[in-house]
């Protein structure tokens, strides 16, 4: 192999980099609520498989606060993980990573449910609500588990909560073939319910409309005592998305102009509040607020 296809083929390859200690997740507190980050992996990629107009110029020129999200020459942290949200009486599950028994396009990870139990006081038994903030392979693989060569939901008190508007866009266009392993199951178990992309959960958690990547895309707004958190979903795949609104995930996207006038219109209510982002794929530290510059926007982590 040439030098030269060699250091592209180790610049295409897709690397799961670390797990982090199971014992010490990185947890928030928002008010009253109190938030846990579960990893399933973090994934070193090209940003060609997932941002492809993100070039190392571009990247080059928004300084050195992108760099916990980026690993050597420009390779993509890509983070899986669920947050585990603890709201008064309720326990809810914000997205179910990918499970390595649905065999997607990316890896998945064997030992992710444990995790997720072990950070759960009562484990899964305990989940109240599974809110999926859309329907991509990467945010339902843990929504179900292969139990005597049938699909059943793996958390079995949930109520799992999805947007009418992304079941339907689904249904009609399946190209993730998330529906018969990870959702249908939960249809025909009668636990699945269509909501609307505002709903509220309870006195702390509501939906957030965020349409684009997906037909009917949700971000989860937490308001606690005085605080507010967003967990973005998939309305941002990386922080740099802050500072380039216009760099967009245009082989999954459903919608990419869409998804950039939602990732536009969060950045105009984000900007210089003190509401705290928590990204859905966002690399540790995962949180941070969303400031000015004097060109553009970037994130402040932390
Ligand atoms: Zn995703």
């Amino acid at each position: 192999m040439s030098e030269l296809s060699e250091s592209r083929a180790s610049r295409d390859r897709q690397l799961v980099v670390h797990h982090e200690d199971p014992a010490s997740p990185l947890r928030w507190r928002v008010g009253d609520v109190e938030v846990v980050r579960v990893e399933e992996s973090v994934i070193e990629m090209s940003p060609r498989y997932l941002l492809p107009d993100l070039s190392q110029e571009l990247l080059d020129s928004c300084g050195e606060w992108v760099s916990p999200f980026f690993a050597e020459e420009g390779q993509m942290l890509l983070s899986i993980h669920s947050f585990v949200v603890f709201s008064g009486d309720n326990t809810v599950v914000v997205d179910t990573c990918i499970a390595e028994h649905t065999q997607r396009r990316l890896p998945g990870d064997s030992g992710f449910g444990e995790r997720l139990a072990a950070a759960i006081p009562g484990g899964l038994d305990a989940v109240d609500f599974v809110v999926c903030t859309h329907m991509h392979f990467d945010h339902v693989g843990w929504n179900t588990e292969r139990v005597g060569g049938e699909w059943v939901p793996t958390f079995p008190s949930a109520r799992y909560l999805v947007s009418e508007d992304e079941l339907s866009g689904t249904r009609a266009d399946d190209s993730m073939e998330v529906m018969e392993s990870s959702i249908d199951p939960l249809v025909e178990c009668g636990v699945l319910d269509a909501v609307d992309s505002d709903h509220r959960i309870d006195d702390n958690l509501c939906l957030v409309p965020s349409a684009g990547h997906s037909p009917g895309h949700v971000c989860v707004m937490i308001e606690s005592a005085g605080e507010r958190a967003l967990i973005t979903g998939d309305s941002f795949h990386s922080p740099v998305q802050f500072a380039l609104p216009e760099i967009s995930a245009s082989y999954a996207d459903f919608d990419s102009m869409a998804a950039g006038a939602t990732r536009r219109r969060l950045i105009d209510r984000l900007v210089d509040s003190s509401t705290l982002v928590l990204g859905s794929h966002f690399a540790p530290p995962t949180s941070g607020r969303v400031r000015s510059g004097p060109e553009t926007a970037w994130f402040d982590v932390g």
